[in-house]
């Protein structure tokens, strides 16, 4: 199966970034949101990281205008129809996924794939509801997508194999490596990443060490780039716990427990840097710890 047209759902901070990776490799990318202001933006963001790449001598300057003449962008989610696969990056809602798919079906070739980068609902679910649970899989990607090498392709339960070889080539043709995942709560990297950040937020919350400390301890001592609860405010701390919730959930096992800690940083509306205060205060010139 040749995929050469595929069309994005959702145009936020993933959907732009994987527009932008399908569109270098030579893909025809079709790109929908409910809000013209988000596509508006998607597309203001990719010419500004393709343009940074650019200048890093990464791409040349026609590379850039090229992947950019290949991106569309619609409001009608049925114009995606005649596409050979669809990635669904909307927001993380079950039901607002679930519609997007209903709407999209009546309107699909018979061999188009449809995939989700759902970061944490069911693959196997959101195939069940759709007319061919055998062309459904996840594709999940990581975030700054530009700049991340791992996708996890997680195979729902009835997945076929031509299905994952499809898009097992489309993520070597975007040159970046795939992960192959089953279909169990929070798939590889979140599995082992979420436990980590929400035991450095009981490290915390128990009082072993200040959020400097317990940062500097996972930097120099265990080689880590970013320290947990940096990372943490860079994720999101509200995805961090809803994370955590799934795995709890999903698991039934009090190992996922998440720390009363992030759910009263997620009370206070402190979700990291994107609200300006999570475990450090980026509202200066420098992140301050809060605690
Ligand atoms: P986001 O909030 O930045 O973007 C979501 C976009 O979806 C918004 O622009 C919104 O207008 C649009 N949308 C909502 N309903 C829609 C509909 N019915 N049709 C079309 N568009 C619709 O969210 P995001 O961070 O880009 O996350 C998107 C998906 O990617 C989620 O499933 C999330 O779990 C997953 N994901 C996120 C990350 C991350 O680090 N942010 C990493 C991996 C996967």
């Amino acid at each position: 199966m040749t995929i050469e047209k595929v069309g994005v759902v959702g145009a936020g901070q993933m959907g732009n970034g994987i527009a932008h990776v399908l569109a270098l490799a030579g893909y025809e990318v079709l790109l929908t949101d409910v809000n013209q202001d988000a596509l508006t933006a998607a597309i203001a963001i990719i010419d500004k990281n393709l343009e940074r790449q650019v200048s890093r001598e990464k791409i040349t300057a026609e590379e850039k205008s090229e992947a950019m003449a290949r991106i569309g962008t619609t409001l009608t989610l049925t114009d995606l129809g005649p596409t050979d696969l669809i990635i669904e990056a909307a927001t993380e809602r079950e039901t607002v996924k679930q519609a997007i798919f209903e709407d999209l079906i009546p309107h699909l070739k018979p061999h188009t794939i449809l995939t989700s980068n759902t970061s944490s609902i069911s693959i196997t679910r959101l195939a069940s509801r759709t007319d061919r649970p055998e062309k459904f899989m996840g594709f999940h990607f990581m975030n700054p997508v530009p700049v991340m090498q791992l996708v996890e392709l997680i195979r729902g339960i009835a997945t076929d194999q031509p299905t994952y070889d499809a898009c097992f080539e489309v993520v070597k043709r975007i040159g970046k490596t795939a992960a192959s995942a089953e279909d169990f709560p929070a798939f590889i990297v979140n599995r082992i990443l979420m436990p980590m950040i929400n035991e450095a937020v009981y490290t915390l919350y128990e009082g072993v060490g200040s959020v400097k400390s317990i940062d500097e301890s996972m930097k120099l001592g265990a080689n880590h780039p970013m320290g947990p609860l940096e990372l943490a405010d860079f994720i999101g701390l509200d995805t961090c716990l809803a994370i955590m919730n799934v795995l709890h959930d999903g698991l039934a096992d009090t190992k996922y427990r998440p720390c009363p800690l992030l759910t009263k940083y997620v009370e206070a509306g402190w979700l990291g840097r994107k609200t300006g205060r999570g475990f450090y205060d980026y509202r200066g010139e420098t992140p301050v710890p809060t605690r």
